[in-house]
């Protein structure tokens, strides 16, 4: 990365769907090279936030900025392109891909010489198809699974096909990324390595990272600053251990 990540900026953001307000002016700033975790009881509008962050759900109100670029109402592809990287709750790798095709898969928006110059085999596409294998590898690396490239990433125990994940929303060389749940569903473990693999992203890549997180002991060990959402609204917001002790945020969990 040649420049620091710009701030994310939430601002009053409502979206609705039929009847249900699931946002309701929420707002945000998500510091460059930050952890910013937004949590909250089932149901609060976390993954809507996501959604309307990465360009799926369309707020009825309300901006999202990413430095001087206004985000809202972009198609998820332009939000990508400009360096808003997502991963899901629930696995979404293709079945049969080895590791190393799935990590290529998040260059295919950084290639230039495009595929009518890889077909014609002119150097300038060979000079950058080198380039991203060597980028894959180091981002490989990165997570730990250099050792796993020719592998079908199916084929690797949960916690690593989570990593793999996480390694393909890196090969776009976000400014942003977005991470839902990374930690669910792993073992004691597979927990340990990913938070280090988030913190490692946060302190080695600069990358901002917004993280909804279930796992509470994760997010105050990762967050710079937490977000806590109840029946879509912004609750309370500051450092892990201000909201902890938030008698709203404490209320708002034991209500739940
Ligand atoms: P969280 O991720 O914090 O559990 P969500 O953002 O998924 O919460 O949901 C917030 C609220 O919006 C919930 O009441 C949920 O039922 C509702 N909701 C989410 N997505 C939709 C949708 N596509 N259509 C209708 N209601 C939805
Ligand atoms: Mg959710």
């Amino acid at each position: 990365r040649v420049t620091a990540p710009a701030q994310l900026t939430v601002r009053d953001v409502t979206v609705r769907f039929a009847g249900l307000t699931a946002l309701d002016g929420v707002s945000f700033t998500v510091e460059p090279g930050s952890v910013h975790a937004v949590i909250g009881p089932n149901g609060a509008g976390k993954s809507t936030t996501f959604n309307v962050l990465s360009g799926v759900c369309r707020a009825a109100s309300g901006s999202v900025r990413l430095g001087g670029t206004e985000l809202t109402g972009l198609a998820p592809h332009r939000i990508a392109a400009l360096g808003v990287a997502r991963t899901f709750q629930n696995l979404a790798l293709p079945p049969y891909a080895t590791v190393a095709d799935t990590l290529m898969l998040g260059r295919h928006r950084l290639t230039r010489a495009g595929f009518l110059a890889a077909g014609l085999r002119l150097p300038s596409a060979a000079r950058e198809a080198r380039a991203h294998r060597e980028r894959v590898r180091e981002i490989a690396e990165f997570i730990g699974l250099e050792g796993e490239l020719d592998r079908p990433a199916s084929a690797l125990p949960y916690g690593q096909q989570k990593l793999v994940e996480l390694g393909r929303a890196l090969c776009t060389e976000p400014q942003v990324l977005l991470l839902d749940e990374p930690v669910a569903g792993m073992t004691a473990d597979e927990r340990r390595r990913t938070a280090a693999v988030v913190a490692g992203v946060r302190d080695g890549l600069g990358i901002s990272i917004v993280l909804v997180e279930h796992d509470m002991g994760v997010v105050m060990r990762l967050a710079d600053a937490v977000t806590v959402l109840d029946f879509g609204r912004g609750i309370a917001d500051g450092s892990p251990a201000e909201v902890q002790n938030d008698p709203a945020v404490v209320q708002a969990y034991l209500g739940a």
